[in-house]
């Protein structure tokens, strides 16, 4: 049953502010002001969050031809929305829930939802994928298992066309699962596994499974699945007498599903079905179970997790055989089985050439996933073109004209400037000759192709300058090709940089600063070795405040490649205020001479010339670095008296010399009143006040009364913070992988590399040549031991001397490397903290020691 708006007040229990000109059906749901596609039937709803609010974005809104908005606050005038309509509601989060609800209540079929700690969206894609040739499956696109994500997905559910839904619920605090259940309500379920990750927003294990389980005791539930294996909650689901079907690989009584594995050299592991005990599968009948005939499976993994995963996805396709209507071959079952493929459903941002910047999502394309794609396009600050390159989209129940008038909408909306489309349908539907017309007066330039094949033969990638160029297919269409015929050349040796994880820890930093303290980000050194656009773009758009940067040429590529927050330039040399100009970069003055300089390049300013961008006066507190000491203020308080207008100060800032060691925290407090002194005493001068500013990371975490103004958030943002208990808060941002070169086995007696650095052994060894070096940024004090690498999860030792573009580690422990596998440098698993300890140096230094020669990969969900 379609909602209308005019429904809305009566279903959300809210007040009608406004009508809206002409009532229409709600169509798609908006919670992000810069995400707005499709504005047709567009529903936006004004969420509250620690740090955003979306009331403030109504007029933007507007702008871009959005109509209907859900509020908890009257905007101060309707005046401006002319035609708008606004319902008003206690809480938004709330009324969102609801109408997904209501939406929800409509869809007659099953609805599987999964929970657990690890594995939702694993299990989830693979549920679909194994069952996609029998069903028409709606589900939560990537990972979208939130108090926003779980409304956004079941929004999607279309009853004609979706015969299932599979979702995923994801909880951090108590309370959050029985509205999630109300807006899922499942009728079957799979809990993964209950892990043991801290969890700050539970007091106990147990409270964390009682919250969980409630997604399944739901009116009209009908079954769960789960592993015995996990005592805590085999024992919670019995207690609760939830329906449920549970496999074990052990003896578990009461597990319906007995699975006895066994890996094979292959890489895969064959599972062997046996039924457990009848009288504990009241929801399982033996008697019923079509298996006798093949009782063996083949998964393609040997891994612990994908097995595990998969043995979930089987037991659902075995519960299915007991309904005639759906059982299957076994044979089809173990054909479907060995088509699962890992879920690599990450989008990475990849250098491409000649200026180019690649998009690269080639795991699914359908609907949701394209339109995810791309927000991320549309998110790009690069400024030239927007290339699409696209096949054919699965999307279950919908399929010609209809799916391609919505995939054409969703292209239009993005602003793609050119369109690559390949593929039998997409060409057969957008490449025909009225479209191309049509194409033609909108300026979007189209090419269709029958296969990746006849792409690939006529691609020239130099035809491709300084665009940005999304590539979007379905697996079977081997859109990798493609990225690589695009992409830079690389060697071996890759940073990989996980967007998510960077904004984890931006909002970590968030939670910890008061309402309406600014935030500046400090992405100096490259991003602190992480790549200074994508991290600024990706800043940018998560509404940071300020970013600075060490020098003037940092700040003018950002605003190259288009990015608009202020910049504050720390080093502004003698001669670059042309260039501040040019790029409104704001310099810090930090001595006399610069502030001389300052007042220059304003007094040669001609006619017409822009304004110098306004200036950050640096305050020495206890730093010795740079910055103006107290004996240096008279002067400074003179010239500013003297040049009040000329000198439009920005804000006022000093640096914390050990803000992260509680040793010095007197000497922290004495910085910081000595600073207040000073500021004080400008502002009495400039007869105003100004931002004031002093924390880096540790002192966020540290010094909360002394946040000021604002803060400048640098390397916790990037995963690490130097002696920080804390730091398990944090996500490592940065993974260093290269690859084995060769393999040699080493007899007794034999040195290893410069100098015979790699001292004799008394025993056989083997050694792998790994393609990285401390020209790479691999750090030579690793030489002799010192530092480690992981292979296939092993550490291995370096031996003998770090190499300019090669190390050697000893595999002599781990049998299974050859050349071609990755090794890892640091990631997860083996910390920069803990190798930065080795050598004795601090976590900085490695990560802006990572030569820019070595390619960045930008990955997200
Ligand atoms: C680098 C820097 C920061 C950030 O310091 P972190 O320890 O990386 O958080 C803050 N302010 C100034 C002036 C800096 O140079």
């Amino acid at each position: 049953m379609p909602i209308r708006f005019l429904d809305l007040p009566t279903l959300l229990g809210g007040t009608l502010l406004q009508a809206p000109a002409t009532d229409v059906t709600i169509a798609s749901l908006l919670l992000d002001s810069r995400r707005v596609g499709l504005t047709e039937g567009a529903l936006f709803f004004a969420l509250r969050g620690p740090n955003h609010d979306g009331h403030h974005h109504l007029a933007a809104l507007y702008a871009k031809g959005v109509r209907l908005f859900v509020v908890s606050h009257a905007p101060a005038s309707l005046g401006p929305f002319v035609g708008a309509g606004f319902v008003q509601v206690a809480d938004t989060l709330a009324a969102l829930q609801a109408l997904a609800a209501q939406h929800r209540a409509a869809f007659q079929q099953p609805v599987w939802a999964i929970t657990g700690s690890n594995g939702k969206t694993i299990v989830k894609e693979w549920l679909a994928q194994l069952l996609a040739p029998d069903e028409g499956i709606c589900r939560s696109p990537k990972s979208y298992n939130s108090q926003v994500g779980v409304p956004l997905s079941v929004w999607e559910l279309a009853p004609g066309r979706h015969t299932l839904g599979i979702f995923e619920a994801g909880i951090s605090e108590q309370g959050e699962m029985a509205r999630l259940a109300r807006v899922i309500h499942p009728t079957h379920g799979i809990f993964t596994t209950l892990g043991t990750a801290h969890d700050a927003g539970f007091a106990s294990e147990t409270d964390k499974l009682t919250e969980k389980l409630q997604l399944f005791e739901q009116s009209g539930f009908e079954l769960l699945v789960y592993c015995a294996d996990q005592p805590a909650v085999h024992a919670a689901v019995q207690a609760r007498h939830l329906p449920a079907l549970a496999w074990t690989r052990h003896e578990v009584p009461g597990a319906a599903l007995r699975f006895r594995l066994k890996s094979t050299t292959a890489g895969t592991t064959t599972v062997r079905v046996r039924l457990g005990e009848t009288s504990a599968t009241a929801h399982f009948p033996a008697e019923h179970l079509a298996l006798r005939a093949a009782t063996r499976f083949t998964l393609p993994f040997a891994d612990e997790p994908s097995v595990e995963n998969a043995l979930h996805c089987l037991a659902v396709l075995l519960w299915r055989q007991l309904d005639p209507a759906k059982a299957l071959d076994p044979a089809e079952i173990q054909r479907r089985l060995l088509r699962l493929q890992p879920v690599a459903m990450r989008l990475e941002m990849k250098q491409g050439r000649h200026g180019c910047y690649l998009l690269d999502d080639t795991y699914n394309n359908d609907l949701a996933g394209l339109a995810l794609a791309l927000d991320a396009l549309s998110r790009q600050a690069r400024p030239g073109g927007r290339t699409l390159i696209l096949s054919d989209v699965l999307e279950s129940g919908l399929s010609g004209p209809a799916l391609y008038a919505r995939v054409l909408a969703l292209v239009r909306a993005h602003g793609v400037t050119r369109l690559i489309g390949v593929g039998e349908a997409v060409s057969a539907e957008l490449g025909g000759a009225v479209l191309q017309a049509e194409f033609e007066q909108t300026q979007l330039i189209t090419q269709f192709y029958p296969t990746t094949e006849a792409l690939l033969a006529d691609l020239r990638p130099r035809e491709f300058q300084n665009e940005t160029i999304l590539v979007k297919g379905a697996r079977r269409f081997g859109f990798e090709r493609v990225v690589a015929a695009l992409q830079q050349l690389q060697h071996g040796t890759v940073l990989e940089v996980n967007l998510d994880a960077l904004t984890h820890n931006l909002q970590y930093y968030r939670q910890r600063l008061h309402p309406g303290t600014k935030l500046m980000v400090m992405v100096k050194a490259f991003a602190y070795g992480s790549g200074s656009y994508e991290v600024a773009s990706l800043l940018q758009f998560q509404r940071a405040d300020y970013l600075a940067v060490a020098y003037p040429d940092e700040g003018q590529q950002l605003r190259e490649n288009g990015i608009s927050l202020p910049i504050m330039v720390l080093n502004p040399g003698p001669d670059s205020f042309e260039q501040l100009r040019r790029y409104r970069l704001e310099p810090e003055i930090y001595s006399l001479e610069r502030l001389h300089d300052y007042l220059q390049a304003a007094h040669e300013a001609t006619a017409g010339t822009a304004p110098l961008p306004p200036l950050h006066l640096k305050l020495d507190t206890g730093m010795r670095r740079l910055g103006f000491d107290e004996n240096d203020l008279p002067a400074l308080l003179d010239q500013l008296a003297a040049h009040r207008v000329q000198l439009p100060v920005a804000s006022i800032m000093t640096h914390l010399a050990a803000a992260d060691d509680p040793a010095h925290d007197d000497f922290t407090q004495q910085q910081l009143s000595t600073f207040q002194r000073m500021a004080a005493a400008i502002e009495a001068v400039l007869g105003r006040s100004v931002l004031k500013h002093a924390l880096n990371s540790a002192g966020i975490r540290r010094f909360p009364e002394a946040q000021f103004d604002m803060v400048r958030l640098g390397v916790g943002l990037y995963g690490v913070e130097a002696g920080d208990e804390s730091s398990r808060n944090l996500l490592p941002v940065s993974t260093l992988r290269t690859t084995v070169s060769q393999v040699k086995t080493l007899p007794a007696d034999t040195t290893v590399g410069y100098g015979r650095r790699g001292v004799a052994t008394a025993h056989e060894r083997r050694v792998a040549t790994l393609a990285i070096g401390y020209a790479d940024g691999y750090d030579r004090r690793f030489s002799a031991g010192a530092g480690l690498v992981l292979l296939h999860g092993r550490r291995a030792p370096v031996v003998g001397s770090v190499c300019m573009d090669m190390v050697m580690v000893d595999v002599t422990d781990i049998p299974e490397t050859q050349p071609g596998d990755v090794a890892m440098l640091f990631g997860e698993g083996l910390t920069i903290n803990e190798l930065a300890a080795r050598i004795g140096t601090i976590p900085y230094e490695l990560l802006t020691n990572v030569s820019e020669r070595v390619k960045r990969v930008f990955v997200s969900e």
